[in-house]
């Protein structure tokens, strides 16, 4: 199989089959393009393309991509339709909260172009499934949010001589670009060490501005097309970085590493490796495990507080959390504390929190190597007090 996607097919009447009145129709705006016209039609219905994630950068991917009539779609995605994801992940609506995001928005694709062909895969992509998936497929898109895929996706398309249509998102600021084309650039090429676990923080962790996802998916839409037709420019060798605040694209130019473990003449990567380990996470986005430190569950904090005890609530979240909920507690946020330890007082019983117990668990840690001894961490923070406490304490 070639890689070179669109660029090296026969012409169209040679071995594809017309397209229906219907698709005529559908697809007319394309047609009257002599860029796209017919011959780049049929390439799109011929095509294969594989979305890694249906999220944010997967829903304008998908959307654009089924709605332009490229004939087989694959999606892989393991997830379930949350409330937060509605903020930005528009192939779903509040109705599908709760459902598998394969089978909403298989559903949706399929509403919008009843013409192409839709592969659900619910799994995680892996090192021991990944190859087998994506050889099916022309071009990879990666819509995935955490490193380990990622390395994981360029690594199986360099092996595969796919191109990886990349982008990702963070608060404000996205990036976009096409790897493992021949003769340009991989992901390792531009990164050859994943950033220490707990460096970048996740969309979950960091936030992300609802449209951004649309404007660097919509990128890697496009970039798929023009792979597929063979036509323009596409982003290899260049990075595409974009600001949202400040509404700036910029471009860098990205060179192959010649030493590059696995696009570079010396290769060393030959075949999968163990992403999570490379990554230094344990699974998914896993934290580093904290140390341990004195906990107390939601329920006992109850407990105390009802019989009275005199517990001094420590909330070391940032002043627009508090804003969102908070347990009544004194503010110090995690980054202030070693210069404010002074406004605590170390003879009282002290309960940390934050909203997962992550950020607490430092606080405490650090606490105790001040001096502090009766304190602890409440177990799982202030999402675990609302599952596990009082459900009017809004989870966010
Ligand atoms: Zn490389």
């Amino acid at each position: 199989m070639s890689s070179k996607v669109g660029v090296s097919r026969p012409p169209a009447e040679a071995s594809a089959p017309a397209l229906s009145k219907e698709e005529i129709l559908r697809y007319s705006r394309h047609l009257i393009m002599p860029e796209v016209g017919m011959e780049g039609q049929l390439k799109l219905k011929q095509a294969k393309v594989l979305l890694v994630g249906t999220g944010g950068l997967g829903a304008p991917l998908g959307l654009y991509l089924a709605a332009a009539g490229v004939g087989r779609l694959g999606l892989v995605d393991f997830d379930t339709v949350d409330f937060t994801n509605l903020q930005r992940q528009v192939t779903f609506d509040s109705s599908d909260v709760g459902r598998p995001k394969l089978e909403a928005a298989k559903e949706r694709l399929s509403l919008l172009n009843p013409e192409i062909r839709i592969d659900t895969y619910e799994t995680r992509l892996t090192s021991e499934n990944a190859l087998d998936i994506l050889r099916e497929y022309d071009i990879v898109a990666d819509g995935t949010d955490n490193f380990p895929t990622r390395y994981l996706v360029n690594d199986a398309c360099v092996l595969l001589g796919k191109p990886n249509v990349y982008g990702s998102i963070f608060r404000f600021e996205g990036q976009a670009s096409v790897f493992g084309h021949p003769g340009g650039p991989c992901y390792r090429c531009l990164y050859p060490e994943p950033p220490p676990p707990g460096l970048v923080p996740s969309c979950a962790e960091g936030g992300v501005l609802g449209v951004l996802p649309g404007i660097i998916g919509a990128i890697q839409a496009m970039e798929t097309l023009k792979l597929i037709l063979g036509k323009g420019e596409p982003l290899v060798g260049r990075l595409l970085l974009f600001n949202a605040l400040a509404m700036r694209f910029r471009e860098l130019k990205l060179r192959k590493n010649p030493e590059c473990p696995i696009c570079g003449e010396k290769r060393t990567i030959t075949s999968l490796i163990d992403y999570a380990e490379f990554c230094g996470v344990r699974g998914e986005e896993a934290p580093v495990p904290a140390t341990t430190v004195p906990e107390m569950t939601p329920r006992e904090l109850k407990a105390r507080l009802d019989r009275g005890d005199d517990l001094f609530i420590l909330d070391v979240r940032e002043p627009h959390e508090f804003q969102i909920c908070n347990l009544g507690g004194y503010l110090i946020p995690l980054g202030e504390i070693p210069k404010r330890v002074n406004e605590l007082d170390s003879s009282r019983e002290i309960v940390a929190h934050c909203r997962s117990g992550k950020r607490s668990a430092e606080a405490v840690e650090f606490l105790r190597k001040a001096g502090f001894r009766k304190i602890w961490n409440l177990k799982g923070g202030i999402l675990a007090w609302s599952e596990e406490v009082d459900s009017s304490v809004p989870k966010y």
